[in-house]
This record gives C-alpha cells, sequence and structure tokens, in this order.
C-alpha cells in the first residue's frame, strides 16, 4: 500500500523525482538531500511502512540485501573508508519521516561527523534483568 502525503512514497514510486543510484520492484535508493557525508543515501520500500516494526520481515531481509550492494559500490566507486548503516524508529530516536528507510552514511577520513552513543556503565544486576526480560 502506499499512503497519500507520504514523500517517500512518492519518490520511492517515482511520483517525485529523486537522485536514485538504484531500483529494483521492492525498492528504490536515492542521495539523500541533507547528507551527512557525500554519497550519503537512503534505501527506501516502494510500499509503505511506517517504520521497522511494520516492516514485513522478508523485506527486512531484502533491505539488508540491497545495502550490501550498494556497500559494494560506495567502497568501490566513492572510496569511502568506512560505512555506517543507520535507521531510526520513532520521533524519540530521530526519525523525521515516517516511511521506513535505512540510511547508508559512508565515512571518509576528516569526514567531521561522529554517530555514536555515551557508552554506559550498567551493573551486572542490570544487564541481568534486561537479559530476562528479552531472552526467550
Ligand atoms: P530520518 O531522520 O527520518 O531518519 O531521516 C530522514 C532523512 O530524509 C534525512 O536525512 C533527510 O535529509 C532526508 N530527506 C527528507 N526529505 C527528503 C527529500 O525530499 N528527498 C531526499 N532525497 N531526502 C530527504
Ligand atoms: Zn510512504
Amino acid at each position: 500500500m502506499k499512503k497519500d502525503n507520504c514523500i517517500f512514497c512518492k519518490i520511492a514510486n517515482g511520483e517525485i523525482p529523486s537522485k536514485t543510484l538504484y531500483e529494483d520492484e521492492e525498492f528504490r535508493v536515492i542521495l539523500d538531500l541533507g547528507p551527512a557525508t557525500r554519497g550519503h543515501a537512503l534505501i527506501l520500500p516502494k510500499e509503505h511502512y511506517a517504520d521497522l516494526y511494520e516492516l514485513p520481515e522478508e523485506t527486512a531481509c531484502d533491505v539488508m540485501k540491497v545495502a550490501k550492494k550498494m556497500a559494494v559500490k560506495m567502497r568501490d566507486r566513492l572510496g569511502c573508508e568506512g560505512l555506517n548503516l543507520v535507521q531510526n524508529n520513532g520521533d524519540l530516536a530521530g526519525q523525521t519521516v515516517f516511511h521506513f528507510h535505512m540510511h547508508m552514511i559512508p565515512r571518509y577520513a576528516a569526514d567531521g561527523q561522529k554517530i555514536g552513543w555515551k557508552p554506559g556503565e550498567p551493573e551486572e544486576e542490570e544487564l541481568e534483568e534486561i537479559r530476562k526480560a528479552l531472552a526467550d
């Protein structure tokens, strides 16, 4: 399904032009208009899923296949020395466009970007409590 008034539905399905790097039946990969680095790209499913929670498992697998293909091209043709895959879900996590997308951010020496977090220092009990909550 496509969603009315969703900009990424329109871009993914070619109703709004974009700098397309790759396209198949399921996905379009485009250059981000506000790139973190040279070659920052977005993998967009052509169907509308707001986020990872809505994304079907099979589509999630296929996203990684596209990411793998693009990663090799970015390394070989742009000469990036590293690559971050970033995928935000929810306002709090920094999602601003509510159509699932995977960021591919090629990394270069001195690109001036920092994608990361401040490491915590949890007690063993806390780790165990979380493990119990999440492990089956
Ligand atoms: P989010 O913050 O939701 O994870 O990422 C949204 C991304 O989409 C941002 O990096 C932003 O620059 C990009 N973006 C927003 N609108 C457009 C658009 O119309 N075209 C393209 N190519 N990128 C967009
Ligand atoms: Zn959409």
